[in-house]
C-alpha cells in the first residue's frame, strides 16, 4: 500500500506542479483554492484513503493541465468553430479544381463562385425565416446543397428558401454581364450564360428542384408540368442526375395525392400571387438573358 502511494508521489512530482499552479491561477482561481484544501486533508491521510486521495489529487492535477492547455491554446477552439466551414472549404476548393482543369482557372473559380452565390441566397433567406440550415457542400458535376436542419413549416416557407437561391443565382450571373460589357473578357460572358441557365434549370417545377419547392406555394399542380419538361431534358441530353430528379419527382406527386397534408399547402392568396409573380417573372428574365448574350455572344459558350 505505501509503494503505491510513494508512486502516486513520485508521479506528482513530475508534473511540476507549483510552476502549473502558477501558470493556472489566472485561468481557473476556484479549482485552485480548492485544491489547497484537498491537498492539506490529503497530507494526514493513510492507507487506503491515502492512495484514493492521492489518486484524486493526480486527476485534479491532470485536470489543471487541461485546462491550462485549453487556456493557452484557445485558438484550438476557435478552429474547431471553423470546423463547420471546413466541408464547404474543402468540397469548394475541389470543385474549383476539377473545373478549372476542364475549362481553365478564370471559368472554374467563377463558376464554383456563382454556385456559392446560389447557394448563399438559400442559406441566406433561411437564417432570415430562422430556419435552421447547414452550409453549402459542393459536389464536383452535380452542384451544391444546402441542408434543413428542421422541416418548413409550410409551403410559403419551403417556398421563401427554395427562391432565395435563384434569386441570388441570378444576380451573380448579371452581373458577370455587366463585368463582360465593361472588360470585353469572353470567359465572363460564357460564365453569365452558363449562371442563366443554371438557374433556369433549377426553376423547373419537379420537387427536389428549386422550381418544385417554390411551385408548392403557388399550386403543387405545377409539378405536373414540370414532369414532362423533365423528360425532355432527358431525351435531349441524357443525364443520369436528371433521372434521379425525375424519379424523386414523380415520388413527390404521387405521395402528394395519396396523403395530402392540406394544411401544409395553405397560402394566403396575396402571398401565393407574390410567389407567382416572382417564379415566372424570374424564369422570363433568365429566359430573356440567354437569348440575349446567345445573340451576341454564340462562340464564347460553353455547352
Ligand atoms: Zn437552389
Amino acid at each position: 500500500m505505501d509503494n503505491d502511494k510513494n508512486e502516486l508521489e513520485n508521479i506528482d512530482s513530475n508534473i511540476d506542479y507549483d510552476n502549473l499552479k502558477e501558470e493556472t491561477d489566472t485561468i481557473n482561481t476556484e479549482e485552485h483554492f480548492e485544491e489547497n484544501g484537498l491537498v492539506a486533508k490529503l497530507k494526514d491521510k493513510k492507507g487506503i484513503l491515502g492512495v484514493v486521495g492521492a489518486f484524486l489529487l493526480v486527476l485534479l492535477k491532470f485536470k489543471a493541465i487541461l485546462f491550462l492547455v485549453l487556456g493557452k491554446l484557445k485558438f484550438l477552439i476557435i478552429l474547431l468553430k471553423l470546423g463547420k466551414f471546413a466541408s464547404t472549404f474543402i468540397s469548394m476548393i475541389l470543385m474549383i479544381v476539377i473545373y478549372a482543369k476542364m475549362y481553365g482557372v478564370a471559368f472554374g473559380v467563377g463558376f464554383v463562385l456563382l454556385l456559392l452565390i446560389h447557394e448563399m441566397g438559400h442559406y441566406l433567406t433561411a437564417k432570415l425565416i430562422k430556419l435552421d440550415v447547414s452550409l453549402p457542400v459542393f459536389i464536383p458535376f452535380v452542384g451544391a446543397f444546402i441542408s434543413m436542419k428542421e422541416e418548413p413549416k409550410d409551403a410559403a416557407t419551403e417556398a421563401k428558401v427554395a427562391i432565395g437561391g435563384p434569386v441570388l443565382g441570378s444576380i451573380g450571373a448579371l452581373i458577370c454581364l455587366l463585368f463582360y460589357f465593361i472588360s470585353g473578357e469572353d470567359f465572363l460572358a460564357a460564365l453569365a450564360y452558363v449562371g442563366f441557365m443554371l438557374n433556369l434549370f433549377n426553376l423547373i417545377p419537379v420537387h427536389p428542384l428549386d422550381g418544385g419547392r417554390v411551385v408548392s406555394a403557388i399550386s403543387p399542380k405545377l409539378w405536373l408540368i414540370g414532369i414532362p419538361i423533365g423528360i425532355i431534358a432527358l431525351f435531349k441530353a441524357f443525364n443520369p442526375i436528371i433521372v434521379l430528379l425525375l424519379i424523386l419527382g414523380i415520388a413527390k406527386v404521387i405521395e402528394q395525392y395519396r396523403n395530402s397534408d392540406k394544411s401544409y399547402y395553405e397560402v394566403k392568396t396575396s402571398i401565393r400571387c407574390m410567389f407567382a409573380l416572382s417564379y415566372f417573372g424570374l424564369m422570363l428574365l433568365l429566359g430573356l438573358g440567354i437569348t440575349y448574350i446567345h445573340g451576341i455572344h454564340s462562340s464564347v459558350i460553353i455547352q
